[in-house]
């Protein structure tokens, strides 16, 4: 589950909702990734993460189900399941040294490059994982991987 580091009030940019440029493959990770299929600039914003709003009561019931995969938090107590209705930003895998993130603006959910992104290069952002009983161990591989994707937001 992706927990936001900004909160933008404005709304975001049409072409942002779709996500050309991504591409599902099998990833080295884990199961499916979402992969780049064209060079991405640091700071530009790759998609929307699109999916089915719903409650935190809802996303606890289907997270204790599927163990949330592709639930991600928006903030004010409202979820986003990309599972339902979403794009390929669904298939993005969790990596320790990510480079991508996620940030709010106008009610959407935004994922950005942390740094430039070449293509054929697997998207990763760090989830911040607050759902206890996910035992999920992390396979980025990287120096600063901490093997559990558990992690408590301040
Ligand atoms: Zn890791």
């Amino acid at each position: 589950m992706l927990q936001l580091l900004n909160i933008i009030h404005r709304p975001i940019p049409s072409e942002w909702k779709k996500s050309c440029g991504l591409a599902i493959k099998k990833s080295p990770l884990h199961g499916l990734g979402c992969f780049a299929t064209v060079r991405l600039l640091k700071g530009s914003c790759i998609a929307e993460y699109t999916g089915e709003r719903i409650t935190r009561k809802e996303a606890m019931r289907r997270m204790r189900r599927s163990n949330g995969k592709r639930i991600s938090e928006l903030g004010a107590g409202c979820y986003i399941d990309g599972n339902v209705n979403g794009n390929q930003t669904q298939y993005i895998n969790h990596s320790c040294d990510p480079n991508s993130d996620a940030f709010v603006m106008g009610g959407s959910l935004i994922i950005f490059a942390l740094r430039e992104i070449a293509p054929g290069e697997e998207i990763t952002v760090d989830y911040l994982n607050s759902f206890e009983h996910d035992q999920s161990v992390c396979q980025c591989r990287t120096p600063s991987c901490r093997r559990r994707t558990i992690r408590h937001a301040a």
